[in-house]
């Protein structure tokens, strides 16, 4: 089979590589569409582990192959995949860190060498450990709204553990394809949103997908115009989806005394920064963070991304074949006005 395979930092080469075979307990799937995931272009520009192996996690596709002892799946059947699935027994599972769970840190999804996720290429073996991680795609669904499932899941995992409703206000801090879906998932919440961004295709998209209102992320002005729609005290919670350290610090300044700021794009290592522990403590302005996906969250993001209340197809605005992922993966680093959400297409539906 055809396949993009990672050799080392932006080494990517579409070679032939064996069809993975599977074991009694797995499902082989043929790739329909894959999303380019920040985590990792992340991998793939800094080298963070080595090669070869093939990347691409949000993936979607049919059934082709499954084990002798798999009864609930059938050829034909057209799935979402997760490629990390807990195993709901353990310390960190009890108390809800599904990520913390190291069957959770395994990635149970491959086409080929290292499991890394394998969404860029023609198959992917599905293993034991993530085949609870399947999810059924609707016939009036699409391949990429499959693919979107396990995005979608991690920024509903955020919202929850913000624990906000009716009568709250959030700011989401950013506004591309992460920052709108915290927008919209926010909304159904009951929250009232504003969103800033330093693009002005980007808030009007941020108005589309459920903000109230949104607000051009340069200077202080912004600062100002989210106190004066909060009576003055801030917003309840503070959504960062961009890695900007100076965002956080104006985040956590904003939200009121007694509110949060979720990190949700500080995903490198090593990156420290001072903070007045005052505001932690006096203040009671926790900084949280979220990473990953809840497992028993995946039948309420199905029903939300398949029911379109979560209508993610609005979100995806390019599409690129398996020969050009280098392509895809360039354009999802560094977003055009227009450009959302990229996809990486070998059949459409
Ligand atoms: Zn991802
Ligand atoms: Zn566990």
């Amino acid at each position: 089979m055809r396949a993009v395979v990672y050799h080392g930092i932006d080494d990517l080469r579409l070679e032939e590589i064996p069809t993975p075979g599977i074991g009694p307990d797995e499902a082989l799937v043929r790739v329909a569409a894959c999303g380019v995931c920040p985590t990792d272009i992340k991998k793939i520009r800094l080298g963070l582990l080595p090669g070869p192996r093939v990347y691409g996690h949000e993936t979607a596709g049919t059934i082709v192959k499954v084990g002798e002892n798999v009864t609930q799946w059938r050829p034909g059947d057209r799935v979402g995949v997760h490629h990390h699935v807990p195993c709901m027994n353990c310390h960190y599972c009890d108390r809800r860190t599904f990520a913390q769970c190291a069957v959770y840190r395994k990635t149970g999804v491959t086409a080929g060498f290292e499991p890394a996720g394998g969404g860029y290429a023609e198959y992917v073996r599905v293993m034991g450990i993530c085949m609870p991680g399947l999810v059924r795609i609707p016939d009036g669904n699409t391949w990429e709204e499959g693919a979107m499932l396990e995005p979608v899941n991690t920024v509903l995992k955020a919202v929850k553990l913000l624990g906000l409703g009716p009568g709250d206000t959030a700011l989401v801090a950013g506004q591309g394809p992460i920052g709108l879906m915290f927008n919209r998932l926010l909304a159904l919440e009951g929250v009232r949103v504003f969103g800033t961004d330093l693009s002005a295709q980007r808030l009007a998209f941020g108005l589309d997908f459920g903000a109230s209102e949104t607000f051009h992320g340069g200077g202080d002005a912004w600062k100002a115009a989210v106190k004066s729609r909060t009576g003055g005290r801030g917003p309840d919670a503070a959504v960062v989806t961009a890695p900007v350290d100076a965002l956080v610090h104006d985040c956590h300044a904003l939200v009121r005394g007694g509110g949060s700021v979720m990190l949700f794009a500080h995903t490198a290592r090593g990156r420290t920064t001072p903070v007045d522990l005052s505001t932690i403590c006096v203040d009671e302005k926790p900084m949280l963070g979220s990473y990953s996906s809840d497992f028993t969250l995946q039948e309420r993001v199905a029903e939300l991304v398949f029911s379109r209340r979560m209508d993610v197809r609005r979100l995806i605005t390019h599409r690129f074949g398996l020969g050009e992922v280098p392509a895809a993966v360039a354009l999802a680093e560094k977003p055009t006005a227009e450009s959302l959400k990229v996809m990486v297409v070998q059949e459409r539906a």
